[in-house]
């Protein structure tokens, strides 16, 4: 079922859902399960699986030479999203990125995705690699998220890379987009990243899902600017709460994110990460309860392999 169809079902009643990194090459999908056996309790109607490019890993040889080889530290995210659907009968929703793909296999993979029943896809331009300075798209593939949309809404109108196919199929995927209440770190300003996410809404996104934030009064700003830019869509806030002190340095390094002063001060203040933990749980419910008051159609989880903590605001929030 789409994602909006599952909001509009839940008729204003805040929903709950995560996300799911697959595991690093070579181990087993028991780490998927055992996050899902743990959360499934909450009902939530999706479940979301990053995707992850390519980097580059430097193998020497015996001559002293370095040879580069590209390869996926965690690939494995379609056939995730199948065994979720199959065993667990939700919703799966894979992240789809322009990285890595020619525009030949993006059309290949959404054709798997269509096969697989799959309904949903977030799709993004996806991150650098960490050997390249800046995101550099794959030759013949997408450039940004929108390139990417644009390719999707196409095949939902049963138009695809080769026109000389006749009376083919549309798919019909709900489209999900990136959105970033504090800005994307590349933007020179907020207003011209909104005015491409605006861009997105328009060219037919469905839904929004935002990066994680720790200050409610920032997704708050965000979705009333959204609401008068008449974007109408829904607008999922991505939330993580903090579970040691260096994620202080780690979450505003990576994800470009702000921590409110209150919160790193007392995060400062605790005597152990026990501690540290509680208060990132403690923080976390706050937040929760307040979105939740505001309207938020999902709280939606960056588990990171992590069920517990996830567990523990959910039990107290719902
Ligand atoms: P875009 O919307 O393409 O924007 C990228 C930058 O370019 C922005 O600065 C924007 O302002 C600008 N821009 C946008 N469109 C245009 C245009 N047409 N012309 C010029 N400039 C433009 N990464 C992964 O690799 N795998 C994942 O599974 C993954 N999941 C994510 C889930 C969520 C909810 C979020 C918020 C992020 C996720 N990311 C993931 C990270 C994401 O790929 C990065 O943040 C990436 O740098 C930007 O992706 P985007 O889709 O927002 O890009």
């Amino acid at each position: 079922m789409k994602i909006t169809e599952h909001i509009n079902n839940a008729k204003g009643k805040t929903l709950f859902s995560f996300e799911l990194l697959p595991p690093v090459k070579g181990q087993s999908i028991t780490s998927i399960y055992n996050t899902i056996d743990a959360l499934m309790e909450f009902n939530p109607p999706f479940i979301d699986v990053t995707y992850h490019r390519e980097d580059y890993i430097y193998k020497q040889h015996a001559n002293g030479l370095l040879e580069r080889i590209a390869y996926r530290k965690r690939p494995g995210t379609v056939a995730i999203c199948a065994a979720i659907m199959n065993k667990y009968k939700v919703d799966a929703v894979p992240h789809l990125i322009c990285g890595g793909f020619t525009k030949e296999e993006t059309e290949n993979a959404l054709i798997d995705l269509h096969f697989l029943g799959i309904d949903n896809v977030l799709v993004l331009r996806g991150d650098a690699r960490k050997a390249d300075k800046d995101f550099v798209p794959t030759p013949g593939g997408h450039a940004y998220a929108t390139d990417l949309l644009q390719h999707v809404k196409e095949m939902n109108n049963g138009k695809y890379l080769h026109e000389d196919i006749e009376n083919s199929e549309r798919t019909d995927f709900c489209i999900g987009v990136a959105g970033y209440p504090e800005k994307h770190f590349e933007a020179p300003n907020f207003q011209t990243d909104f005015n491409y996410l605006k861009k997105k809404v328009d060219m037919g996104a469905d839904f929004i899902v935002t990066q994680m934030f720790f200050d409610n009064s920032k997704y708050k700003a965000f979705v009333e600017q959204c609401r008068a830019h008449d974007i109408n869509i829904p607008i999922i806030p991505g939330l993580k709460p903090i579970t040691s002190a260096r994620q202080l340095i780690t979450l505003p390094k990576i994800f470009h994110i702000d921590i409110p002063l209150e919160l790193s001060e007392a995060i400062d203040a605790c005597k152990s990460p026990h501690a540290v933990r509680e208060l990132g749980i403690e923080w976390m419910v706050q937040q929760c309860k307040e979105l939740v008051a505001f309207g938020a159609p999902v709280l939606h989880f960056y588990t990171m392999g992590n069920p517990g903590p996830t567990k523990r605001i959910v039990e107290q929030v719902f």
